[in-house]
């Protein structure tokens, strides 16, 4: 009965190998077949019991079921390795439709923002920005503004000194505290009329929720025969209807500067209750009483006129100086805990603005 039984094994074979999924398990599936120790040939040990006369037969039988099955493999062959690559290809396929990934896209510093809007503004009123020395000698950033040598009100700023020598007229080297080191320097060139802003870095000595070492501010000076209050208000409503929107209204308050004279803390209305300090019956809490503080203002003292040579009695100038951080953060409406995140250069805040 070897005859049946080599059919039957040629039978599950042909069902085995149709069956394989990869060249791998075809591999293995035809040496279990066919190899020295495999099922065929394990069959064909049966043949020494068999009659001699049968013996040819049988011999022929499984000779024939060999040849098949190795057709069997090798069909079965080629259509797996045909598979694996239509397979292989289609992981591999590239959609050159498919949109890319772009390169992130950065964009300018919000201060560097702010800084540009203010010089536009100030531009169409001509307004010409101009730079002046970070690193700049005690006398402009004091002296010259009617602070001498030893005043108390120097103590406001708090200034950085370099470790440099002393120039005989014009004292220590510093980083200059203010912009207003600009305007002094502005009014010794006497190139009148002046209408200069002066947007820059600023330092001092403090850091903490509310300051950083190292801020910006700008300087808004102009000169001429005539210059008045007037003209001072002028430019204030006109900076701050641009940079705030048309519905805010500037007022100004008595204060006391070195270097100015009248002086004045200038206000904005409240953009967010409308300058009525209240939001239906509660109080704004934005503001004081429906106003803003933006910064100080005034006439240039005449002590500052003389010290740059100019005659007080033919000149006078109009000077206002306010906070590039603050005056953008009124603008955005935005308080920030800590003032500080605009310099730690953390992309998730600075990608909001
Ligand atoms: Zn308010």
């Amino acid at each position: 009965m070897l005859t049946d039984e080599l059919q039957t094994l040629a039978r599950r074979a042909e069902d085995a190998i149709q069956n394989t999924k990869s060249v791998k398990e075809l591999d293995d599936l035809s040496i279990e077949l066919l190899g020295r120790k495999g099922a065929l040939t394990t069959a064909l040990r049966g043949l020494a019991s068999v009659s001699a006369e049968e013996r040819p037969k049988i011999g022929a039988l499984a000779n024939e079921i060999k040849q098949k099955l190795e057709t069997r493999i090798a069909v079965q062959r080629s259509q797996l390795a045909e598979l694996g690559m239509a397979e292989r290809l289609q992981q591999e396929r590239e959609d050159v439709t498919e949109p890319g990934t772009l390169p992130v896209h950065g964009h300018l510093h919000l201060m560097t923002q702010a800084m540009n809007e203010i010089t536009d503004i100030f531009a169409r009123a001509g307004f010409t920005r101009m730079r002046f020395p970070e690193v700049e000698w005690d006398w402009y950033a004091f002296e010259a503004l009617n602070m001498p040598k030893d005043h108390p009100a120097r103590d406001d700023w708090e200034t950085f000194f370099m470790e440099a020598p002393e120039h005989e007229q014009s004292g220590k080297m510093i980083l200059t505290p203010h912009t207003t080191s600009g305007t002094a320097r502005l009014l010794e060139a006497q190139e009148l009329p002046i209408r200069v802003i002066n947007i820059a870095k600023t330092y001092r000595r403090q850091i903490d929720m509310t300051h950083t070492p190292m801020f910006h501010q700008f300087d808004g000076v102009y000169v001429d025969r005539g210059v008045t209050v007037a003209n001072l208000l002028g430019i204030l409503d006109y900076f701050v209807k641009e940079f705030f929107g048309h519905d805010r209204k500037t007022r100004i308050r008595p204060y006391h500067f070195r270097f100015t004279e009248p002086s004045f803390e200038v206000d904005i209305s409240c953009g967010v209750c409308a300058g009525t300090g209240f939001i239906g019956k509660d109080k704004c809490r934005t503001c004081k009483r429906g106003w803003l503080e933006l910064g100080g203002a005034g006439m240039v003292h005449p002590n500052v006129l003389k010290a740059a040579k100019l005659d007080p009695k033919v000149y006078s100038a109009a000077l206002f100086g306010f906070g590039v951080e603050r005056t953008y953060m009124m603008k955005e409406g935005l308080t920030l805990g800590d003032i500080r995140l605009l310099y730690k250069n953390d992309v998730r805040f600075l990608e909001q603005f």
